[in-house]
């Protein structure tokens, strides 16, 4: 979460929680300030002075960069399905194309403002290679990745079970040291953050983390078929949670 005051970004990301919302606005009403959040995008604007100042800042704002860290890295993001198909299918019916999409998105913005540069295999609700055919589609996005010459490649999907107590975050890759070390930057990113469990880096034989020539990984951030786990990909908050600690992740295995 960042901070806002009077139009100037303090120079603090704090992780955001109810004791510090409570206490701001416990502040702001014995100061007089205004106080204004904006939970998907994590920023908290505080004015001890001119209202109108409050959110006019903010497309400057959001273009700041954070860090030089990932400057040079060049990243292919592959929110998992999209265009017919669904993916997984939640408990309460949310779809995984959705929430890999929404997800994918947000961390492209924390590694751009890292200074990474970001290819999407898709960056809406389509498929690149417009058929139905799941092969085909993720031969697409392996020609897309290699021929980018990206520096990894990382699959963002749902994990799915009938029994809908089964939980937990998994990341996958196929074999190569640098795919094992990345998947397991990641996945201790995730599980630490997250607090979910911990079902481990795995080999797995997914089309687009086999063929793809860079370090490349699949993760399955939780089960879309367990409720709690549900609300969690399908919300703005855990959505913004999952995509911090995955950039988190990547950031830890580029060790920047
Ligand atoms: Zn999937």
């Amino acid at each position: 979460m960042r901070v806002i005051l009077n139009g100037q970004v303090l120079p603090v990301n704090i992780r955001v929680n109810r004791d510090i919302l409570i206490t701001l606005r416990s502040l702001a009403r014995t100061l007089h300030w205004k106080l204004d959040y904006d939970t998907t995008k994590e920023l908290v604007y505080i004015s001890t002075q001119n209202i109108a100042q409050l959110t006019e800042r903010l497309p400057a704002i959001l273009e700041e960069p954070e860090s030089t860290r990932l400057t040079g890295k060049v990243i292919c993001l592959d929110p998992g399905h999209g265009g017919q198909d669904t993916g997984a299918i939640g408990f309460a019916n949310s779809l995984e194309k959705e929430n890999n999409l929404a997800i994918a998105l947000l961390v492209k913005d924390r590694l751009e403002r890292n200074g990474a540069s970001i290819l999407m295999t898709h960056d809406e609700d389509t498929d690149i290679a417009s058929t139905s055919n799941s092969q085909e589609t993720a031969a697409a996005r392996v020609s897309l990745a290699n021929e980018s010459h990206a520096d990894i490649f990382v699959s963002i999907h749902n994990d799915s079970f009938a029994d809908s107590q089964v939980s937990g975050t998994t990341t996958y890759h196929y074999g190569n040291a640098e795919s094992a070390r990345l998947a397991a930057c990641i996945q201790n990113s995730l599980v630490e953050g997250l607090g979910t469990k911990d079902r481990g880096v795995r080999f797995g034989s997914f089309y687009a983390i086999r063929y793809t020539a860079m370090p490349s990984v699949h993760i399955e951030v939780a089960f879309i078929s367990n409720p709690e786990e549900e609300l969690l990909l399908s919300s703005a908050d855990g959505r913004n949670k999952a995509a911090e600690y995955i950039a988190n992740g990547i950031m830890r295995y580029f060790k920047v």
